[in-house]
């Protein structure tokens, strides 16, 4: 237990370190289960969602996009179900105050309600329904007319306006709408970093269908989600697919199945597919009176479309990167911290250093960046030995470096070295942008 924990302890520290993620409002103390993404977190971040839509909205014409607002009718709440079912049974400690859901307890432990934290026996409260959804209200006054909510999923958004894109962008069935968007959950235990938060985002695509090619449909998104978490370099062997079994499945769902990820805590979701059949448009259709049926033109009938829902958390798959690629290299000498993140994700693609801080060199390196600069996010250095330059940006994830030494003096070349294997090639100056190019896109 100790040993899954360091894991990521030694990546919060790393990311506080670098850049990647800080405690919210730190200096006032922090609160809880809410994370700010700094200059390198951001554009790890930004590279994923990148990487999902372009796989989404621009290699698939039959799917487009959408940005709905986070707040929405409060009886969108009451019609998805989440006023009345998006509930954790919450469970206090009499004795030292703490919190659970009853799920996360131990089955032997709830039966003769001992506290698994303070151990105390016949301490745990019965269990009570607690919505987690946030509460906030619109306008000037607070009553109970002017309730409404942070939305906890992206999807109602996109079901809202099913409607208005069919109307608008003249897709036929079936399409897919993508969305990546903030969401929030009072989650009664969040922890183990970004992984449970309270303020998180979603990437989530509904894909509506006719209702009896829900199986043959829903296989081919499982397949293709899997395989996109591939192709963003994490390990294979560490993702699995996990069926939902009939008891387990939410109010709205005819089958689920969540990707998970083999995490320093065991196996978690990463992803869940939905079949949502035609639970959320039907509800909408009865709450809001307007007529959400599709129009097949061919077969001239009328129906509510089925949906295949592929829901996956930014901030999760952020960690799982991070996780994924963190190493600590043991070396001749000594021990180097690697993140071997895929070069397409990595905040900076390249790094430019002069090798000393004369003859030049930082002239040419510095030239060679704004070069750089108009294709990739580089970082330009020339502080410090070099050994210990090159280890500053292993840590980052830089994939490649870019050193001008004496001998580009001679023959305008420099060398590029490898994150992971740490080998140097020496390449003509003129060639480095196509060399990073051939090698980002390369490279698996
Ligand atoms: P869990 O069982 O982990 O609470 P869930 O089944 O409620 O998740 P979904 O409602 O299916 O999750 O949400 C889809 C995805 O959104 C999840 O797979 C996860 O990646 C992400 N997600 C959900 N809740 C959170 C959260 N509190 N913090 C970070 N990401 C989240």
């Amino acid at each position: 237990m100790a040993k899954e924990s360091s894991v990521i302890d030694k990546i919060v520290s790393l990311c506080k370190r670098r850049g990647f993620i800080y405690q919210s409002s730190e200096i006032y103390g922090g609160i809880n289960a809410c994370y700010d993404y700094g200059p390198l977190g951001v554009e790890l971040k930004r590279n994923v969602k990148e990487y999902w839509w372009r796989s989404m909205v621009y290699e698939n014409s039959n799917i487009v996009g959408l940005d709905a607002a986070i707040l929405m009718h409060p009886k969108v709440w009451e019609a998805s179900g989440h006023i009345n079912s998006f509930t954790d049974p919450l469970i206090d400690c009499k004795q030292c105050k703490a919190r659970f859901r009853e799920d996360d307890i131990d089955p032997e432990k709830l039966k003769i309600k001992q506290c698994p934290q303070c151990g105390t026996k016949g301490s745990l409260t019965e269990a009570r329904q607690f919505n987690l959804m946030f509460k906030t209200n619109m306008g000037p006054v607070e009553e109970k007319s002017s309730e409404i909510y942070l939305r906890p999923e992206t999807a109602q958004g996109i079901y809202v306006n099913y409607k208005n894109v069919l109307d608008s962008s003249r897709q036929k069935i079936p399409f897919g709408i993508a969305q990546i968007g903030k969401a929030f959950r009072n989650e009664i235990t969040p922890g183990n970093f970004i992984f449970r938060t309270r303020e998180f985002e979603q990437m989530e695509m509904q894909y509506f269908i006719r209702p009896e090619q829900d199986e043959e449909i829903f296989d081919k998104w499982k397949d293709n989600r899997l395989e996109w978490y591939r192709n963003l370099g994490i390990t294979s062997d560490k993702l699995r697919l996990q069926e939902h079994a009939e008891d387990e499945l939410a109010h709205y769902a005819k089958r689920a199945i969540d990707i998970e990820y083999e995490f320093p805590m065991g196996y978690k979701e990463l992803e869940g597919i939905h079949n949502r059949t035609d639970f959320d448009l039907s509800r909408h259709q009865e709450f809001s009176g307007k007529d959400l049926r599709y129009f097949d033109d061919q077969t001239r009938q009328r129906f509510i479309p089925y949906i295949i829902e592929t829901s996956a958390g930014v901030d999760r798959t952020v960690l799982t990167c991070l996780i994924d690629a963190y190493e600590e290299e043991k070396l001749e000498n000594d021990t180097r911290t690697v993140l071997h993140l895929d070069a397409k994700i990595a905040p900076f693609k390249a790094a430019v250093f002069p090798l000393v801080k004369k003859d030049n060199m930082p002239e040419i390196a510095r030239n060679i960046t704004n070069d750089l600069m108009k294709e990739f996010l580089v970082f330009y250095d020339q502080s410090g030995a070099i050994g210990r330059r090159y280890r500053r940006q292993d840590e980052a994830g830089t994939p490649f470096c870019i050193t001008v030494d004496s001998q580009t003096l001679t023959d305008q070349t420099v060398t590029i070295r490898d994150r992971d294997t740490m080998e140097q090639d020496r390449i003509n100056m003129d060639n480095i942008i196509s060399e990073l190019k051939t090698r980002i896109e390369g490279r698996d």
